[in-house]
């Protein structure tokens, strides 16, 4: 029997408890789920960064924790986590992330609040134009970031997109590196930031940064909040941005008395653009215990040196 400790908050154990036996059983594993495990008999922690377990090192016998969600700033710093750490790599998380993208996306790009807002009795006859003249650049090309560059290319969107490592991507201008990182950005009209939180992403969109996009550019942040520089953003909505929809912040929940809630050109909306669905997570994890159970490489590990 395989023990596995279930670390997440008692809102997420109903749907899991459901979910991962079924899983278990489709993968060929006799897994003893529970939430209450003595730490020296647990085989796996499946775990959210902020679930009860904060403290590793007592799990001397865990040979992975399976983290329940994509992010892992909060958990990879962890010194007491010293097991393999994979992240999380959801086809409901990829799914949900494309129709969030597609329709903040669709939003900025058909001009929809100034047909909907201007429900006036003034017959305007502006026609948006076609996606193909709407250049769009999304900054990480992972599992989220390539997923939404397929959707939005297969709509007629010239989509560039940035990574570390040079990817391709089959009708996508595939960037990276520092000049990439150049390229990609300038003159784009819709950027989308898909990037993990890390030292070297922190403030990414920053000053400097939001002077490449083009004039009246939309900014689309279901990444991390730190990704940009907030005051940077105020001023550049100013001068060469249009508009920003941010679903990710420094503070979470968005303090009530912020300036993004306010603001004319800045969308909120409270980190909802997806979310594990633990019916399709369930054979993430059911995976990688059976691959650490035959000996083979866990799937999606996370590398500590770079941070995600
Ligand atoms: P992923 O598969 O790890 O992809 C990350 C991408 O970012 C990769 O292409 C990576 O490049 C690139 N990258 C990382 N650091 C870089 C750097 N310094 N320079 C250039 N490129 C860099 O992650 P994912 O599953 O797509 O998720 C992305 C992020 O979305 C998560 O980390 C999380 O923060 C966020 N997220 C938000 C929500 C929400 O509801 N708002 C939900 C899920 C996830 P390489 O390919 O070369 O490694």
């Amino acid at each position: 029997m395989i023990n596995a400790l279930f670390s997440a908050n008692d809102a997420a154990w109903p749907d899991y408890s459901e979910a991962l036996p079924p899983a278990f059983k489709k993968f060929g594993l006799k897994v003893d789920l529970s939430r209450d495990h003595p730490p020296e008999t647990v085989d796996y922690i499946i775990a959210a960064p902020n679930g009860p377990v904060q403290d590793f090192a007592p799990f001397t016998r865990c040979k992975a924790v399976l983290n329940l969600w994509a992010g892992v700033e909060d958990i990879a710093p962890n010194p007491t986590l010293t097991q393999p750490l994979a992240r999380m790599v959801d086809k409901g998380l990829t799914d949900g992330m494309v129709e969030w993208v597609v329709a903040h996306t669709m939003r900025h790009h058909m001009g929809l609040d100034h047909h909907i807002n201007g429900q006036d009795g003034i017959w305007r006859t502006d026609y948006p134009p076609l996606a193909a003249d709407r250049p769009v650049t999304i900054l990480g090309l992972g599992e989220l970031g390539v997923a939404c560059a397929k959707a939005l290319r297969d709509l007629g969107f010239p989509v560039s997109g940035w990574s570390r490592s040079q990817k391709a991507v089959d009708g996508v201008t595939c960037h990276s590196g520092e000049d990439g990182f150049h390229r990609a950005l300038t003159d784009a009209e819709i950027l989308i930031l898909l990037l993990p939180l890390t030292d070297a992403t922190t403030n990414i969109i920053n000053a400097e940064t939001l002077t490449l996009l083009a004039k009246g550019a939309f900014v689309i942040n279901p990444g991390r909040g730190p990704l940009i520089d907030d005051d940077a953003l105020i001023a550049a909505l100013g001068t060469n941005i249009a508009h920003a929809t941010l679903d990710v912040f420094r503070t979470e929940p968005l303090p009530k008395n912020h300036v993004f809630w306010a603001h004319p050109q800045v969308t909120v909306t409270p980190h909802i653009a997806s979310t594990t669905r633990p019916k399709t997570a369930a054979n993430c994890i059911a995976e990688n215990i059976r691959r650490g159970e035959a000996g083979e490489a866990f799937l999606h590990l996370v590398d500590r040196s770079r941070g995600y």
